[in-house]
């Protein structure tokens, strides 16, 4: 029989999101059962199936989606971006590693390519085995997928997107470069004329 599996930031059946991020304050979740965790290249990577909220990825200890509410999030940060352009062909989403944001980019029937590129193969791994619904995007014949760190990806273009979503974990880990200036500049040189970004802002008021 294989050992059931541990996580510090479990005890006593509860998911606790401690972080120095949200001083004097966590999210707390049932835990049903471990499903998976390793210590990728970039960061601490694990699932959960939650008494009520489904399933939840959660990296470097704090928590990036859960199957019940997720859709509020990907459908906020892809559809505004989306909707304020008037036929956005190419989109670039950085981060986004559980699909979700991809799902809802190629619901756009004007789009004809959607290039992802995430830093870790792991969270793309999990989230397809253990999030299903958002990482079904990745079969899409329009989606391309990347293995990399978003921000040298990005210079590598020019002139080249009319949306680019990045959807970050936040900036204490890999994700640190995508919330500095030189980030912003690479940005808005990637975008096409009249192009439009959007950006997982993380708690701005807390920093
Ligand atoms: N919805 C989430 C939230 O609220 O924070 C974000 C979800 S998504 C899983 C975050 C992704 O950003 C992760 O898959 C992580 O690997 C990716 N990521 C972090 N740093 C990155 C970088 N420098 N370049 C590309 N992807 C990065």
């Amino acid at each position: 029989m294989s050992e059931e599996l541990t996580h510090p930031t479990i005890v006593d059946g509860w998911f606790r999101e401690i972080n120095e991020m949200w001083r004097g304050q966590a999210m707390t979740l049932k835990v049903d059962k471990i499903l998976h965790h390793e210590k990728s290249l970039y960061q601490d990577v694990l699932v959960f199936k939650s008494t009520d909220y489904g399933n939840v990825l959660v990296l470097d200890n704090v928590i990036q989606c859960t199957e019940r509410d997720e859709f509020s999030y990907q459908e906020m940060i892809t559809h505004l971006a989306m909707n304020s352009h008037p036929e956005p062909k190419k989109v670039l989403v950085i981060g986004g590693g559980d699909g979700g944001v991809l799902r809802e980019v190629i619901k756009h029937e004007c789009v004809e390519e959607a290039i992802l590129c995430d830093i870790d193969e792991a969270v793309i791994r999990v989230s397809k085995q253990y999030l299903p619904d958002m990482s079904a995007s990745y079969k899409h014949p329009k989606v391309k997928t990347h293995i990399g760190d978003g921000f040298k990806f990005l210079a590598d273009f020019k002139n080249t997107f009319d949306v680019i979503i990045t959807d970050s974990s936040d900036p204490d880990g890999p994700a640190e470069s995508l919330f500095q200036l030189p980030y912003f500049e690479l940005l808005e040189g990637a975008l096409r004329e009249g192009g439009v970004i959007t950006t997982q802002g993380c708690s701005f008021p807390i920093f």
